[in-house]
């Protein structure tokens, strides 16, 4: 396992900045998953790292060496990639230990490499099985083993589930977590889906458009996203944004304010513009609200469309006041009314009138203008004093 670090890599290609000045420095052994929208850079990053990218300016070092001019094969690097390129004539000992004959590597070792990584993706007793004999799962496996025995410093992985089923995918990230632990090996893994990445990795690296947004935990990724894109980009469904002036002691949105404690934000004064940031499961039915870290006042407002998912039911609230066209939806990308999550056995209709809370512990602010975090969850004064109360109340008892 190796520690790798990008220094100011940077990509050109002759139209388009694929990858704008990237910083990075990983790990030994972790797991670590590249993840944004198709044509981020998510790609090009992997393949400089592999070798297969030659960076337009900036550095590559897998352990203490410096790689960027190295070819891939000596990086000790292995790569798995989404298509899934097994040679149809070879059975599975064959096509596992490929890279290794063309190596000359002993007989006897060689045996022992591919029964080894065989024994960690479970495809012992297979190895005789040619590939059209195999599901697309246990073919993924092939290709993964066909890197375990090269016993490489580093992982790459490039989308390596998204050809296979979704019930499949699900076990699989399942596995490769496993396989994490077993090999105890540096992974970066390349997604554009943020489920795969929050769900299996030590730390996400988020980029947007060529850049780095942020590298953190899943967990800090989502409850204290760095911008705007990471807080829409993590979490399903997204996060719903509105857009406020700052009042006093309050945030005005479009039609209801929501008591603030603005003075606590640095730079922040009446009339200024913040974007807000909330996530469907911080917006409560009032009748709800006592799970709500600091719930703000109710906000009456009509439902419009439920979706039943199972295990929650996600209501879509019309827009407060203006804007819309009239159904409530306004245009999707631009709609300011609300997503609300609320549990499967809540009693609630469409076109329906109700009563709604925000969490104003979970509330996040951005810069109107460059996106960037301003605060996450700041939790009121008072509420931090009832607290207090309700805590000496049940000690004094
Ligand atoms: P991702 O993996 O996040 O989908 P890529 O790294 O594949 O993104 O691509 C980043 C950007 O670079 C995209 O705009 C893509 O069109 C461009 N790009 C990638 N490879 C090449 C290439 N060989 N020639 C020109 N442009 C490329």
């Amino acid at each position: 396992m190796a520690r790798v670090q990008l220094k100011d890599v940077v990509k050109q290609y002759d139209e388009v900045l694929a990858v704008n000045n990237m910083n990075l420095d990983l790990r030994d052994g972790e797991f670590i998953t590249l993840v944004g929208p198709s044509g981020c850079g998510k790609s090009t990053t992997l393949e400089t790292v592999a070798g297969l990218t030659k960076p337009t300016s900036g550095q590559v070092l897998i352990g203490d060496r410096e790689v960027t001019n190295l070819p891939p094969k000596d990086r000790g690097i292995a790569m798995v990639f989404q298509n899934i390129a097994l040679f149809p004539h070879m059975d599975v000992y064959d096509n596992i230990s490929f890279g290794l004959r063309l190596r000359d590597f002993p007989q006897e070792e060689m045996d022992r490499r591919v029964e080894d990584a065989a024994e960690i993706v479970r495809l012992e007793g297979m190895l005789e099985r040619m590939p059209d004999e195999m599901s697309g799962g246990q073919r993924q496996r092939v290709a993964i083993a066909r890197a375990i025995v090269r016993e490489p410093e580093v992982f790459l992985m490039d989308e390596p589930l998204a050809n296979l089923d979704a019930k499949l995918r699900v076990n699989m990230r399942t596995e490769l977590q496993r396989l994490h632990k077993q090999l105890d090996t540096t992974i970066i893994y390349v997604t554009h889906n943020q489920a795969e990445a929050m769900t299996m990795s030590d730390r996400i690296a988020v980029l947007n458009k060529g850049e780095l947004q942020q590298i953190a935990s899943p967990l800090t990724c989502y409850n204290e996203p760095a911008n705007r894109f990471v807080a829409g980009f993590i979490g399903s469904p997204s996060m719903n944004f509105v857009d406020t002036t700052v009042g006093d002691g309050t945030l005005d949105a479009p039609g209801y304010s929501v008591t603030f404690d603005t003075t606590a934000l640095d730079g922040l004064s009446r009339g200024d513009r913040v974007e807000m940031g909330i996530r469907p499961e911080d917006v409560y039915l009032t009748a709800n609200s006592a799970e709500a870290q600091d719930p703000g006042e109710p906000i009456s407002v009509e439902t419009d469309v439920l979706e039943p998912m199972g295990d929650e039911i996600f209501v879509y609230l019309k827009e407060i006041t203006g804007g819309g066209d009239g159904d409530g939806m306004g245009d999707l990308e631009e709609r300011q009314g609300l997503l609300m999550s609320v549990d499967p056995a809540t009693d609630i209709r469409e076109e329906e009138q109700v009563e709604i809370v925000l969490d104003r512990g979970r509330i996040h602010l951005f810069d109107d203008e460059t996106g960037d975090a301003i605060s996450h969850g700041v939790v009121s004064e008072a509420s931090i004093e009832a607290d207090v109360e309700q805590d000496s109340a049940q000690a004094d008892d």
